[in-house]
Formats: structure tokens, sequence, C-alpha cells
């Protein structure tokens, strides 16, 4: 448990430097939904977000959580998961914009972030034969993590 918040507390100051190099304004609510999404391990729902995020901002509305989590997916820093519209961390906040191949458990809801250039050539210059530019990848999969898959067997 501790080092989890210490992982936390890391990458928030991670962001807060990129921000600054940046020159982007890492607002105290941006970086609470940041630090909302990095604690859960699963991915989390705008709804979930604004439901933790009254905990501590009884105020809290819709536009609020959409706010940072456009800053947040603008920045880089966490990603969309499309088929399930929710949130999870990105793995290399540092890293420019990339693509990502997620690995979605129907049971638990973990998804795990894999980076693969080859895999992004390989579509890219499939969709190349048909004189076709790709201009953004939703690349998701669905199915039973190690840890689910190994519940199952006991
Ligand atoms: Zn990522
Ligand atoms: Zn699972």
């Amino acid at each position: 448990m501790v080092m989890v918040m210490n992982l936390d507390l890391e990458l928030v100051k991670q962001i807060e430097e990129i921000c600054a190099t940046r020159g982007v304004r890492l607002t105290p609510q941006r970086k609470t939904v940041f630090q909302l999404i990095c604690a859960s391990p699963k991915a989390s729902s705008a709804y979930e977000l604004l439901e933790q995020l009254k905990a501590t901002e009884p105020q809290a509305k819709p536009p609020t959580v959409y706010r940072a989590l456009d800053f947040l997916l603008e920045q880089g820093f966490i990603h969309r998961v499309e088929s399930t519209n929710s949130f999870i961390q990105c793995c290399s906040c540092n890293a420019h914009k990339h693509y990502s191949h997620l690995l979605i458990c129907d049971k638990c809801s973990n998804v795990i972030e894999l980076q693969d250039d080859n895999l992004v050539a390989l579509l890219a210059s499939n969709a190349e034969k048909h004189g076709f530019t790709i201009t953004n990848h939703v690349i998701e999969s669905h199915g039973i993590c190690q840890s689910c898959s190994s519940d199952n067997k006991e």
C-alpha cells in the first residue's frame, strides 16, 4: 500500500514538472482527478470520478470532471478506454502522444496498456495499401486478465 502511494506521488510530481515545462496549468482539480484515476486499479468512468471528487469538493459538477479529463487527455497523461467509456492513467506520462493497445479485462475491468510501434506501423501500412491515411487509432482487446483466469482455476 505504501508503495502505491509513493508511486502516485512520483507520478503527480512528474506531471507537475511536465506542465511547468509546457507552460500549462495543473489546477488542483485537474491534479485531484489525475490522482483519483491513478488510485483506481481499474478504469474509472467520469461518473465514478465525480462521485469521488465530491468527497473533497462537494460543489463539483459534471463539467468540472469533463474539463479536467479533457486537459489530462490533451496532455497525454491519461487514455480514454473507448469501448467502456472510462479512463486510465498512461503508463508513460512523460512520452509524447502515442497509440496504445489496451487489454481490458471483462471480469475486473483492469486495463493493461501495451505499446507496440510494430503493430501501429502494420496498421498504417495496411491502410496505405487502400490509399487511406490513419489519423487516429482505437486498439482495444477484451478478455480475461491473468489474475482473473487464475482465480477461476482455484
Ligand atoms: Zn500511454
Ligand atoms: Zn481481471
